[in-house]
């Protein structure tokens, strides 16, 4: 495909980007209702995470990379890793995938990691 602008282009981004916002934003409707929360706590994810997955590009490659809380070993087929282990993850109450608590809203008493140190 030529990298030439043309204007059935523009016209084409312009439509993808505005289905991208209407999917957005009937997300972030499921968000901030969390419409599916306990799926979302048995994916072990936070609000973000879960209802506005960031897409990105998935590539093949095995990794291996130790849980930030009990250090066992994670492995993926992905180039991303989680932050924690998904036991870790239940018991703390914080997202696997990035590290946020559940309901994106910090604990006032300690989580239970950091009794841990
Ligand atoms: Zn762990
Ligand atoms: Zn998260």
């Amino acid at each position: 495909m030529s990298r030439r602008l043309t204007r059935s282009k523009v016209r084409f981004q312009n439509q993808t980007n505005n289905l991208k916002i209407e999917q957005l934003e009937r997300r972030l409707q499921k968000l901030r209702a969390d419409s599916e929360s306990e799926r979302r706590t048995d994916s072990k994810l936070c609000l973000l995470c879960y209802y506005l997955p960031m897409e990105e590009d998935l590539q093949f490659k095995q990794t291996v990379k130790p849980c930030g809380i009990c250090d066992a070993q994670m492995t993926s087929n992905f180039a991303i890793t989680d932050v924690i282990c998904s036991k870790c993850s239940s018991f703390e109450g914080i997202c696997k995938n990035c590290g946020a608590d559940y309901e994106l809203k910090e604990k006032k008493d300690c989580y239970p990691f950091e009794l841990l140190s």
